[in-house]
């Protein structure tokens, strides 16, 4: 197996490679970049089918983790760490207690929050070995409700602000009165979005592949139920995707006949060049690791300062961050995800050193 040589290597920090028999504890962390602070990332528990297929995720995801922290202008660097194994078979609170040793030992460099295949409760766990665990805490959210650390509710309603500063440059208005928009997926995020949506006098269309989740979205927010093959290509002003990743593709952009594409979830794009395909088509993308950072920004604070008032104005920056690339991208005719990326590389290549360190302090605060 690779690791220098590997086409998702791009010069990474730090990569630790652990293993734990007497739990059965194997696990990778990865650390992409530190400039602007502590890498901050999910911790990711799935059965991978090979040691290189986790590898391959690592490297991938904490790389983005460093470009989604620099855009949202937090002291935050990028890492991610995975866990080899099925979360519903082979997760016990001895292998969960193995991974807070080994978070522990890189010394807070980086610091694990949930992701797939983890919970807050898994979280905890690994936090009586390490303070480098985050979303955790209970809080008051940015709305001014208790929160026990669930990142969710903060990433929809940045999704929220980021699709309306969409609507602004996609469509020429301001209000959603009427808007049309189609939710692929109803979970935590995506029921959320749909809610505030709602209350804006937005039009909704929903599938998720849990009838369940579906009936809710009917019932609760009056919104029209329709197939898998249906959700993407409706005759509607806005595709919000909220369930998996790689669902912008050569099969559904040249079918998409929404004008604008704004939603929560992580890695929309099946291939890089499926940003420029929807430019051409004249569809406004809104790149996701801008869109969805409301849950960083949310785990961030809780290890800073608390003030639910900040976190709100901070994921309502996302609408900012989101303006000022969708106009870059409009006078420099380049596709968003490029813009997004350029920017984000301004953001964590170069920082002062003075800057860097306090950065680091602030961050580890626990
Ligand atoms: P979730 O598991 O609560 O919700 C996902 C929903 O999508 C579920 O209801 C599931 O049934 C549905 N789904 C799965 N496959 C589907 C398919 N093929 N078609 C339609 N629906 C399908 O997850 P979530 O926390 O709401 O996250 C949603 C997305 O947003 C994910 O891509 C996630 O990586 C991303 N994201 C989430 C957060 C967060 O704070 N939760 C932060 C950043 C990004």
């Amino acid at each position: 197996m690779n690791v220098f040589s590997h086409p998702e290597f791009d010069n990474h920090e730090h990569l630790s490679f652990f293993c734990d028999p007497e739990t059965g504890l194997k696990a990778i962390i990865a650390i992409h970049n530190t400039s602007r602070g502590p890498a901050l990332g999910g911790c990711r528990m799935f059965p991978y089918a090979s040691d290189e297929e986790a590898l391959r995720d690592v490297l991938r995801l904490s790389r983005g983790m460093t470009y989604k922290s620099a855009l949202a202008n937090l002291d935050l660097g990028g890492g991610k760490s995975v866990i080899i194994g099925d979360p519903r078979k082979h997760k016990t609170e001895a292998l969960m207690e193995s991974m807070g040793r080994f978070l522990e030992q890189l010394g807070g460099q980086y610091i694990a929050a949930e992701d797939s295949g983890t919970s807050v409760p898994d979280l905890k766990v690994m936090g009586r070995h390490t303070a480098h665990v985050a979303g955790i805490k209970e809080h008051l959210g940015f709305d001014g409700l208790p929160s026990n650390g669930d990142p969710s509710p903060a990433t929809a309603y940045g999704t929220y602000v980021g699709l309306r500063m969409a609507v602004k440059h996609g469509l020429g208005r301001s209000d959603l009165e009427g808007l049309k928009v189609a939710v692929q997926g109803i979970g935590n995020v995506g029921y959320r979005l749909a809610r505030h949506l709602k209350d804006a006098g937005a039009k909704l269309w929903v599938y998720d592949i849990h009838k369940d989740q579906m009936d809710r979205a009917v019932d609760e927010l009056g919104a029209t139920p329709v197939s898998a093959e249906e959700i993407l290509t409706l005759p509607v002003d806005v595709v919000a995707p909220c369930a998996l990743g790689a669902v912008l593709n050569d099969s559904s952009i040249p079918r998409i006949q929404a004008r604008v594409v704004a939603g929560a979830a992580n890695n929309q794009l099946e291939r890089p060049e499926h940003d420029a395909a929807l430019q051409k088509r004249g569809i406004l993308y809104a790149p996701d690791f801008v869109i969805n950072a409301g849950g960083i920004i949310d785990v961030f604070h809780e290890r800073t300062d608390h003030d639910h008032h900040k976190v709100r104005a901070h994921v309502e920056s996302i609408a900012t961050t989101l303006d000022e690339i969708f106009t870059r991208a409009s006078r420099e005719g380049l596709p968003t995800g490029t813009i997004a990326n350029l920017l984000a590389e301004e953001r964590f290549r170069h920082i002062p050193a003075q800057r860097q360190h306090t950065a680091r302090k602030l961050a580890q605060v626990g």
